[in-house]
């Protein structure tokens, strides 16, 4: 059985003090045992929450990492920089840094490959806009996302990787998926690892929903089939974010 996996994307947000009660409140709650949780701060504040951080089964996370090295890349943070703050987690891909930042399908798979050789784990973002779900090309769009990784990694890479399928529409926008859209989608990247990659990395590999997961349809999400827990954004940083990090209780 997979693992259930909550991730807390805090993207931009935070202040020392807001990131030190956060990670209180989560050393100091009740959570699922059978749940792995990552929180992802600004990398500023990855130190601190490692530091802060006493709670069995929470992990930190960084929100990107560059693919080089070391060097002169003004502004980036390498793998190395990041497994010698004893930081062994990083979303990739998402959506955010696609768009705004203008990171390729093959930046993106470039960045996980170098960050899972360097002994990281990735959670990888995948998803569609809202032009490319109503023109009917969810799919291929993800598809085409995941050749993309596919090229790049290999074998044992994919025990290191978690997928979050995040519809770009529903990022802060109030605006869920449906439990059939998001299980549909999470069916096919299953279905699509079944036959690029193997059996096994399509039974193995956990698929997370995010897009504007709360403490109430949390639980409806969680029970669908291929759905194996969220990347959180907004709600992380409330604590509903207990709630949904317990949405299998
Ligand atoms: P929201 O939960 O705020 O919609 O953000 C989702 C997200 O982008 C997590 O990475």
């Amino acid at each position: 059985a997979r693992k259930f996996f909550v991730g807390g994307n805090f993207k931009m947000n935070g202040t020392k003090g807001s990131i030190k009660s956060i990670v209180k409140g989560l050393n100091e709650a009740q959570l699922d045992s059978n749940v792995e949780v990552v929180i992802a701060p600004p990398s500023l504040y990855l130190q601190l929450a490692q530091a802060e951080l006493t709670k069995a089964g929470v992990a930190v996370s960084a929100q990107n990492v560059y693919d080089k090295p070391n060097g002169a890349y003004t502004g980036e943070i390498s793998v190395a920089q990041l497994k010698d703050s004893d930081i062994h987690w990083t979303i990739l891909g998402h959506s955010e840094r696609r768009t705004l930042l203008g990171e390729t399908d093959e930046v993106v798979a470039s960045k996980t490959k170098v960050a899972i050789d360097g002994g990281l784990s990735v959670v990888w973002c995948c998803g569609e806009s809202l032009e490319e779900r109503e023109g009917g090309n969810t799919i291929a769009v993800i598809e085409r996302q995941l050749s993309a990784l596919a090229a790049k990694v290999s074998g044992a890479d994919w025990a290191k990787i978690v997928i979050a399928y995040e519809p770009i529409w529903a990022i802060g926008t109030g605006k869920v998926a449906t439990v059939e859209q998001a299980q549909d989608v999470h069916a096919a990247i299953r279905k699509w690892l079944r036959a690029n990659v193997s059996d096994a990395v399509a039974d193995a590999t956990r698929i997370l929903y995010g897009g504007s997961v709360n403490g109430k349809n949390c639980k409806d999400l969680a029970k669908e089939q291929d759905i194996d827990g969220f990347l959180v954004g907004g709600a992380s940083l409330k604590p509903e974010f207990i709630d949904i990090i317990n949405s299998n209780l």
